[in-house]
């Protein structure tokens, strides 16, 4: 393999255009991809081709008639599909693209062209639901993702992570059901758009297997950390995944001007290589991240740069660094922690 990280980026995503001062606006992905242009990143990945998501890729998520009305958007001056989503003429053709480019992220690192992959797509993904654009989302990019991997690749069980500030409402009913799809949110609470209480944990088959964590305003590195390692850890070590999928989102850094989190760029990282070091040990690394949120553009980019390069294995988190979670979260995390493991003890041999 000649490059260990792979990554989608395309101009196409640009054009996808909000409303002057809309946080969601193309700049996010201008300032990366500048970024990704600099000396200390430039030539180090492998960069993934997008095509646009099938029909029937976007259709395993979403009901035809809300994809006809998506469609019909197109060439359309200004639409808006709800009152935070809107379109301009070549939105359909971005969303289409942005779901698609996951879908290649993710066929890149199955066959083994890439150990890991970052899509760098708008616009985002976890809000939207089956039949509606929610939340700057239109189609639902991590859902279609991980539903084309089963498909394509009999992957009996997903692993999706999501760390946005916001919870991905969409995400979680479109596998909330389903055993093949464990969903993992950390998010403000109560927040927009509401769900993602700690008793939403799945129904029927899928009982188990959305865990949220509710969080109030505050958290950042420590808290994190010790989130993902007492809870996350043992749960994807006891799940087993084919594949772990990632939805990030950098509104939990901390000087978002959405969200009340205080995650640093070195924090992100930690997060990461949590992530990576789960991927490892369960699926060859094979890891896929999406980009949801992320509206400071200085944080955006400092954010996603230390991200990739702990996924390249340009930087590598020490094992010092993740072990040292008592004493530098705060203590009222702990009680949070513990009501999320009390309500997913009895599904989780790992906990009893
Ligand atoms: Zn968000």
């Amino acid at each position: 393999m000649l490059f260990k990280t792979g990554i989608v980026k395309d101009e196409r995503y640009l054009r996808h255009e909000t409303a002057v001062f809309h946080p969601e606006s193309p700049k996010r992905l201008e300032s990366i991809y500048k970024m990704l242009d600099d000396s200390e990143m430039n030539e180090k990945f492998l960069f993934i081709e997008p095509t646009h998501a099938t029909h029937e890729d976007i259709g395993r998520v979403h009901k035809q008639s809300y994809i006809e009305f998506v469609a019909k958007t197109a060439g359309k001056e200004h639409s808006y599909l709800d009152p935070d989503t809107e379109t301009s003429p070549e939105s359909y053709d971005a969303a289409k693209l942005a779901a698609g480019g996951l879908c290649n992220a993710i066929d890149s690192v199955v066959k083994g062209e890439t150990g890991n992959a970052f899509a760098f797509v708008r616009p985002p993904g976890h809000h939207a639901e089956a039949d509606r654009a929610a939340g700057f989302c239109i189609f639902n990019n991590i859902a279609i993702g991980a539903l084309h991997a089963i498909k394509k690749y009999k992957m009996e069980r997903i692993l999706i992570v999501d760390w946005d500030l916001h919870h991905g409402n969409g995400t979680q009913h479109s596998f909330y059901e389903d055993p093949r799809v464990l969903y993992f949110s950390t998010h403000q609470y109560p927040f927009y758009p509401g769900s993602g209480s700690v008793n939403e944990i799945g129904r029927g088959e899928g009982l188990g297997y959305t865990i949220n964590v509710p969080l109030r305003i505050g958290p950042g590195d420590a808290e994190f950390l010790k989130i993902f390692r007492t809870i996350l850890e043992p749960v994807a070590a006891d799940y087993k995944p084919d594949l772990v999928l990632l939805s990030a989102g950098f509104d939990i850094y901390y000087n978002d001007p959405l969200g009340g989190m205080t995650v640093t760029p070195p924090g992100f990282a930690k997060l990461m290589r949590v992530l990576l070091d789960i991927a490892d040990e369960c699926c060859d690394g094979k890891l896929v991240v999406t980009l949801e949120g992320g509206y400071d553009l200085t944080g955006l980019t400092q954010s996603t740069k230390e991200v990739l390069k702990e996924m390249r294995g340009d930087t590598h988190v020490s094992k010092a660094d993740l072990d040292n979670i008592e004493g530098n979260a705060d203590n009222y995390i702990d009680e949070i922690i513990k009501t999320v493991i009390t309500q997913i003890k009895p599904l989780w041999q790992v906990f009893r």
